[in-house]
């Protein structure tokens, strides 16, 4: 018998759920921790981990995986399952939008984080170290942020160093089942600068995928059914659960796209809406100053689909103002 995966504390155990914590040490800032479970089959196979919470305000994916927890029936499971329940504990707890709250980093661009730095790349080295390398396939599932609405897609990380791992990483897209795919080419190609979680795990040569299913901060039904049902239908597609997960059959994908941003700080008022189609021109918003005064105004540099807009007034300079995909059918 292989010996058991062991992640944080949680030992796994054949036919069972098992769940512990990864104890992050205090370093420059605060000690945090990361729930994790770890499910094990009855019969050996893949193991694949299903990241949420790498933004502390997107808890669609967070409120999912705690139904995943319970749906995956150990005795049916053909490999193992690492659910990383809430990766970013410091942003979750105290309601942080994309930066962590002591270091002001963004944990989805510190990867693959070290060992001797702030909370953040400290967080992202230990689910290198013990989440990525343990793993054979990673979904890093996302949803706008707390200031984001979001219309559901994917990201397909179209790396271009192995098309193998390209190619897995694509049916692993179409398998979750959102049908709005945005095809990304331009993640780093340097394992030790990888910046992002997917792009971690796909370096290593393991298919991994960024889902986004929610947004605003509050986990809808619609929302968390989306992430719960893609989950499973990795699980299926990857034959670690009975029954076939049906491939979404006439994708939309993305591309190119556009993530707009603000060219000055003040108060932000958009004008679209998440789903939305504009033409390139078109006003996507302005920012006015902090009395009212418009000091800017934002159009769609090219024609498409409002994939995100942010909707909350505060508003930084550089900052995301929302996404902008074209869509085309053909595959
Ligand atoms: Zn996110």
């Amino acid at each position: 018998m292989s010996s058991p995966l062991i992640v944080g504390s949680a030992i796994g155990k054949r036919g069972e759920r098992v769940s512990g914590f990864i104890d992050i040490l205090r370093g420059f800032d605060p000690e945090t921790r990361i729930p994790v479970t770890i499910i094990t089959g009855a019969d050996s196979g893949p193991v694949l981990a299903l990241v949420a919470g790498i933004h502390g305000s997107e808890p669609s994916p967070i409120i999912a995986l705690q139904r995943v927890r319970t749906e995956i029936d150990p005795a049916r499971l053909r490999g193992s399952v690492i659910l990383v329940h809430i990766a970013n504990l410091p942003s979750f707890t105290l309601r942080t939008i994309y930066r962590g709250p002591w270091d002001q980093k963004n944990l989805n661009r510190v990867f693959p984080g070290r060992s001797e730095g702030t909370a953040s790349d400290r967080i992202a080295h230990a689910i290198t170290v013990q989440v990525i390398e343990q793993c054979d396939y990673l979904v890093d599932m996302h949803s706008g942020d707390g200031n984001e609405s979001l219309r559901p897609y994917s990201y397909w990380n179209k790396l271009g160093v192995d098309d193998a791992v390209d190619e897995r990483a694509k049916q692993m897209a179409l398998a979750f089942g959102l049908d709005h795919i945005v095809v990304d080419r331009g993640r780093p190609r340097d394992r030790n600068a990888s910046i992002f979680c997917s792009n971690t795990a796909h370096l290593r040569g393991k298919p991994a995928v960024t889902t986004e299913a929610g947004g605003v901060g509050v986990p809808t039904e619609t929302a968390i059914a989306l992430n719960v049902q893609g989950a499973m239908g990795v699980l299926q597609h990857l034959e670690m659960l009975p029954g076939r997960r049906e491939l979404v059959e006439h994708p939309f994908w993305i591309e190119p796209s556009e993530v707009l941003t603000s060219p000055e700080t003040g108060t932000w008022h958009p004008e679209v809406k998440a789903d939305e189609l504009v033409t390139k021109g078109a006003l996507f918003g302005r920012i006015t100053n902090y009395f009212g005064e418009t000091i800017a105004e934002v159009h769609a540099p090219i024609d498409g689909l409002v994939l995100y807009v942010v909707v909350s007034p505060a508003m930084g300079k550089g900052e995301p103002l929302g996404m902008i995909g074209q869509t085309t059918h053909a595959d």
